[in-house]
Order: C-alpha cells, then sequence, then structure tokens
C-alpha cells in the first residue's frame, strides 16, 4: 500500500501508485455531463480533476443533439454564440415520412421566447472538445485524457477519490467528492456497489456508417426515418458521412446474419433506395455494431463522498433522444448545489440527496416516454406492421395548441434548468 493514499476497492491494489494529486472534485468521464459539470465547477473556482478514459473525444456512439435547453443553459455562461462558430446544422422540428412526402410535424420556431428555436445538429467530438477548451480557460481545471478508472478509494466508509491507469502506470487522485459521469455501463456504480433497474425492455438494433457520395443531398443534419414491416431505418445525415440505425425484432439478429450481407443490403436499399449506391460500401458484418438499448435508473445515486449524474445514473434511450439534454442538466443541478460545499471542502450527504431529488422526477417523466416510444416500437416490429405513420398524425399537429406544446417539450420538458448566479460570469467571456 502507498503511504497516504486510502484504501483502494477492485484487484490490483497494491501495485505501484506514480503520483497522488489532491483536487475538491474528481470527476469521471468525459461525456456532456462530466464535460459540463467540470466546467461549471472551474467557473465558480473549486479545483477539479476530470478524467477521460479514451485518449480523444472521436466516437461513434453517440448523439449528436443539443437542444435549446442547453443552448440557453450554455448562453447563461456566455458561451452560446462561441459554440455556434463550431461545425453544426439547425433542425426546427421532427421530420416524418408519409403518403405524401415528408411532412414537418411541428416548428420550433412557435416558440417565441427564445433565442435558439431549433435543435443543434453537432458531432459530438466537436461539442465535446469545445466544452474542453472552455474548462481550460480556468486556472482549476485539470482534464486527464487516457485515464481509466479501475478503483475507488475509500476511508472510514466514504469514497475519497480513485485510482486510475494511463500508458505510464497507475495514480492516483484524492478528492472531497467523486463524480461518477462514466456513463450507461458505469465502472463506479459497479464498485460502489449501487446498482441500476431496468426501465424499459430492449429493442435491437444495427448501427454503421455508410459514405455520403457526390450527388447525395447536401448535409443538413436532419434524422430520416423509414419504415418497413419489421425494419425501421432512421439516417442520420452527419455531412461527411450517413449514420444509420436498422431496428429488427429482437432476437432477430441471429438469423439476419444467417442471411448475409447481400440480403442485408438489399433490405435498406428496399426502405431507401437512395442508398442503392451506398451500401456497396457495406462488405462485412464487422462494419455493423448490435447495440441493444433500454433506459435503467438507479434506486440512489449516491453515497457518502461520491455522486452519480447523467447515463450513470439513469441510462437513456435514443427513442427519448434527449440523454445529452438530461446528463447536461444533472451537471448544472450538481453544480448548483455543491459548488459552495465544495470551495468550503464540506459536501454532506443531504448535498446529494438533494441533487438527486431535484432531478429524479424528470428523469422518470422522459424514461416512461422513452419506455412507451420503445414498446411501440418494439411491439410493431414485432407484429410486422412497423409502419406506415398513421395519416391522422400529421393532422394532428396542425392544431396550433398541440404544435406549441410539443415543440416546447421538445425544446425544454416540463422542468427547466437554469445555471446559480454565482457561477454566471458578471462580465461576458470574449466570443
Ligand atoms: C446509439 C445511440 C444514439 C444516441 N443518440 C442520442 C441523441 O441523438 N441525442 C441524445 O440526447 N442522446 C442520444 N443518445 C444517448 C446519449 O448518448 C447519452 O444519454 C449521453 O451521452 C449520456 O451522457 P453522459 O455524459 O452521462 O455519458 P457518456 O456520454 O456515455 O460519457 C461517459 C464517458 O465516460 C468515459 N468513461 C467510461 N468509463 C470510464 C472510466 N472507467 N474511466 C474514465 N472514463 C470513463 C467514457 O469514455 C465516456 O466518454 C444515444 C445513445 C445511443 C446508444
Amino acid at each position: 500500500m502507498n503511504a497516504g493514499i486510502p484504501a483502494a476497492s477492485g484487484h490490483a491494489a497494491a501495485e505501484q501508485v506514480l503520483d497522488v494529486h489532491e483536487t475538491a472534485c474528481c470527476v469521471v468521464g468525459g461525456g456532456p455531463g462530466g464535460l459540463m459539470l467540470a466546467l461549471l465547477l472551474a467557473r465558480r473556482g473549486v479545483p477539479v480533476t476530470l478524467l477521460e478514459a479514451h485518449a480523444t473525444f472521436d466516437r461513434d456512439f453517440r448523439g449528436d443533439t443539443v437542444h435549446p435547453a442547453i443552448l440557453e443553459i450554455l448562453d447563461e455562461i456566455g458561451l452560446a454564440d462561441r459554440l455556434h462558430q463550431r461545425q453544426h446544422v439547425k433542425m426546427y422540428g421532427p421530420t416524418i415520412p408519409t403518403a405524401d412526402g415528408p411532412v414537418m410535424l411541428f416548428d420550433m420556431r412557435l416558440l417565441l421566447k427564445t433565442r435558439f428555436p431549433y435543435i443543434m445538429w453537432m458531432p459530438q467530438p466537436i461539442f465535446l472538445d469545445f466544452l474542453a477548451t472552455a474548462g481550460r480557460e480556468c486556472p482549476s481545471f485539470r482534464l486527464v485524457m487516457g485515464a481509466t478508472v479501475r478503483q475507488l478509494l475509500t476511508e472510514d466508509g466514504a469514497v475519497r477519490g480513485v485510482r486510475y491507469r494511463d500508458t505510464d502506470g497507475w495514480h492516483a487522485v484524492r478528492a472531497a467528492l467523486t463524480v461518477a459521469a462514466d456513463g450507461r455501463f458505469s465502472r463506479l456504480r459497479k464498485l460502489a456497489g449501487l446498482r441500476a433497474i431496468p426501465t424499459s425492455s430492449p429493442v435491437e438494433l444495427l448501427w454503421f456508417r455508410l459514405p455520403r457520395l457526390a450527388g447525395d443531398p447536401e448535409g443538413t443534419g436532419i434524422v430520416s426515418p423509414r419504415f418497413g414491416k419489421k425494419q425501421v431505418l432512421l439516417m442520420i445525415d452527419r455531412a461527411d458521412h450517413w449514420q444509420v440505425g436498422y431496428f429488427f425484432p429482437a432476437g432477430d439478429y441471429p438469423k439476419l446474419r444467417a442471411a448475409g450481407v447481400e440480403v442485408m443490403r438489399q433490405s435498406i436499399v428496399a426502405l431507401e433506395p437512395r442508398f442503392a449506391e451506398n451500401v456497396q460500401a457495406l462488405t462485412d458484418w464487422k462494419q455493423f455494431s448490435l447495440l441493444s438499448v433500454a433506459s435503467s435508473r438507479c434506486p440512489r445515486w449516491y453515497r457518502p463522498g461520491l455522486l452519480m449524474i447523467g447515463d450513470a445514473a439513469h441510462t437513456m434511450t435514443p427513442a427519448a433522444g434527449a440523454g445529452i439534454k438530461y446528463a447536461i442538466e444533472d451537471a448544472v443541478v450538481a453544480a448548483n448545489m455543491l459548488a459552495e460545499p465544495l470551495l468550503a471542502r464540506g459536501v454532506r450527504l443531504s448535498d446529494l440527496a438533494e441533487v438527486q431529488r431535484r432531478r429524479e422526477w424528470p428523469t422518470r417523466l422522459i424514461q416512461a416516454f422513452g419506455a412507451w416510444g420503445l414498446r411501440q416500437l418494439g411491439g410493431r416490429l414485432r407484429s410486422g406492421s412497423a409502419g406506415p405513420v398513421p395519416r391522422w398524425l400529421p393532422w394532428l399537429f396542425r392544431l396550433p395548441f398541440v404544435a406549441r406544446l410539443a415543440a416546447r417539450m421538445l425544446a425544454f420538458g416540463v422542468w427547466r434548468v437554469h445555471v446559480e448566479s454565482s457561477i454566471v460570469p458578471t462580465t461576458r467571456l470574449p466570443v
């Protein structure tokens, strides 16, 4: 055991630790939730160390949406205009295919009280890099990339930091508070003995890229679904390629594989004939990732010295399309509640419980909606009636109050979250 380091959970605890860093808050996971929390705490002058397992932010299994609620939050801390200078496209409302062609269900420009009546589509690596860059402008922000947390440090039953590995070996971070923002497969959740309970049944999909070819329509960033009887194809236009989700009845993957890549290519083209050329790039099953998506939620998001936020506390499904928004809103509430106690190095268990209390109901609500969406999708895929979209649906959204309510819910949800005035800079940072 290294002198001065509390007991470590997990194996390899006896290996040599190269250095021990002291900080007020150690955030594990540089996704949207972890980065936003570290940024806000550092803005308030709290010493914070953020540990991210990957060496870069460049990953595939991520959403690309920045909702109006998040753009407003970034505006509150003076960063929205800077963000708009990075590569993005704007989506003003969801578009669905109908027998009469594509229809925009409702238009968020109905929302008059926001500067940002659109969902910004920004490749997540760019968004995360933006948050990291803003964080690095604060003297008390420390980001370590390529740092995989493997163990918790505990003292008298409380978490007091972590041990992580990088290419050099083992390191330790001692902290008054450790925040697990390490996503849906959270290692910290397991190490802390906290458990997540499923809140929806799983839906299976294949997730893959198609090349963008000369002659493809201009990159709009729009998500377009295509409905077959037993398949739904979700096409996300990512400017330099197409990100595609192919939903099929749960349990059918062995059958799909046995039929072969050529049959898979034909099935994609049957759903979207425009991809006839693009699918020629699919030659091997290695190009497809099989994902099983379901939501889950932890009954308890904390224990002494440890708080979970984002997908670690409540895994979201793509059906709700708002996991990034919820992770960032958790981070804002956590920063509002914990910045002062962290500056005084006196975080109480009741402070952590209050973060969960404030975030639990919004989370329950969106998960119930997402679970309903997945149930509908799963049932329709199984019964072979996935499409088309019912004819009455676009008509329903022509009612002004329905369209306005839907736009508000999509943009902001039920509960708005704001950054505490002590974190908001009094003078705006240069754009
Ligand atoms: C296929 C798919 C599509 C989606 N599309 C959307 C969408 O369009 N819009 C939307 O809002 N949401 C979408 N989501 C959900 C969204 O991606 C998540 O809800 C959101 O990313 C959660 O943010 P987070 O910060 O909690 O965790 P994550 O974004 O998962 O970030 C966790 C981070 O922790 C790091 N990490 C993990 N373990 C360790 C460790 N031991 N040590 C150090 N670092 C570690 C990971 O590398 C990662 O960077 C989608 C999800 C899936 C699966």
